[in-house]
C-alpha cells in the first residue's frame, strides 16, 4: 500500500471513446509514456514531470507533488464518487499506465474491486499486462498503426499483447489518418481475429480537421475490417466535440 507512482491528473468526465463511450468515468491518468507517437493528445502526460492534477469533490482542483502513494491516489479516486449510484466505471489511461504495472497492481489491489475497471492502453507491453490483467475488468487496447503514430511497426508486439489478454474482456482501437493505407487496418483486423474474433475493433478517426481521412476512406477501412471481425464501428472522439477532458 506504500509504494509510489507517477500519476498526470485524476478526474471524473464522460468516456470519450471505446466501448463505453458517453458514460460517466473516473480517470486516472498515469504519467509516463515512451512511445511519443505523434498525434498524442495528451502530451502532457508523456513526460514524468510536474505534479498531478486532481479534481476535488466541491468543484476546482488541487496539485499534488509526484509520485504520490498508492494511499493518496486511493483516497483521490474515491472522493470522485460524487453522489450514492453515480456508480462509475474507473478507467485507468495515460500516459502509458503499464509502464508502471507494480504500482498500478498496488492501487487496484487497494481499490479492492470497489469499481469496475478499464485499461486503456497502447497495447505493446504484454509482459506488464500480465502482471495487472487478473485486476482489470476490461482491456482496451491500442493498435499503433505506422501511418498514424509515425513510429514504425508494432505488429508482433500487438501480437503478444492480444494473446497475452486471452481471458479478460478486450476491446480495440485504431487511431486512422488520411495517411492510412486499408493494409494496416486490415492488419489489426487479422491480430485481434485470430486471438479474440469477437472483441469490439473501433476505427478512431483522427480529431485534427487535417488529419482526418475521408468518408469513403472510413466506409473502406470499415467494410475491410467488418469482412475479417463481427464488431466494428467508427467512432470519433467524443468527448471532443463535447468540450469535456
Ligand atoms: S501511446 Fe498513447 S500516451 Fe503514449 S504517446 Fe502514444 S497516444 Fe500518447
Amino acid at each position: 500500500m506504500d509504494s509510489a507512482g507517477y500519476i498526470s491528473e485524476i478526474f471524473s468526465s464522460f468516456q470519450g471513446e471505446g466501448p463505453f463511450v458517453g458514460e460517466r468515468h473516473i480517470f486516472v491518468r498515469f504519467l509516463g509514456c515512451s512511445l511519443l507517437c505523434g498525434y498524442c493528445d495528451t502530451p502532457y502526460a508523456m513526460r514524468e514531470a510536474g505534479p498531478a492534477r486532481i479534481e476535488e469533490a466541491g468543484g476546482g482542483f488541487k496539485r499534488l507533488e509526484n509520485p504520490l502513494t498508492v494511499r493518496t491516489v486511493i483516497e483521490a479516486v474515491i472522493s470522485q464518487e460524487i453522489f450514492p449510484g453515480f456508480n462509475p466505471k474507473l478507467a485507468i489511461t495515460g500516459g502509458e499506465p503499464l509502464e508502471q504495472p507494480e504500482f498500478l497492481r498496488a492501487m487496484l489491489e487497494g481499490l479492492n474491486g470497489r469499481f469496475k475497471t478499464l485499461l486503456e492502453t497502447n497495447g505493446i507491453l504484454p509482459d506488464a499486462l500480465l502482471r495487472v490483467k487478473d485486476m482489470v475488468d476490461i482491456i482496451s487496447m491500442d493498435f499503433k498503426l505506422p501511418s498514424a503514430t509515425g513510429k514504425g511497426e508494432f505488429w508482433d508486439a500487438h501480437r503478444e499483447f492480444v494473446e497475452a489478454a486471452k481471458g479478460r474482456e478486450l476491446a480495440a482501437k485504431a487511431v486512422v489518418s488520411r495517411q492510412t493505407p486499408t493494409g494496416e487496418v486490415e492488419m489489426a483486423a487479422n491480430i485481434l481475429a485470430k486471438a479474440a474474433p469477437d472483441a469490439l475493433f473501433v476505427i478512431q478517426p483522427m480529431t485534427e480537421k487535417s488529419a482526418t481521412p475521408s468518408p469513403e476512406m472510413l466506409f473502406e477501412f470499415y467494410s475491410c475490417a467488418k469482412r475479417i471481425l463481427k464488431n466494428v464501428r467508427v467512432i470519433p472522439q467524443v468527448h471532443k466535440i463535447l468540450g469535456v477532458r
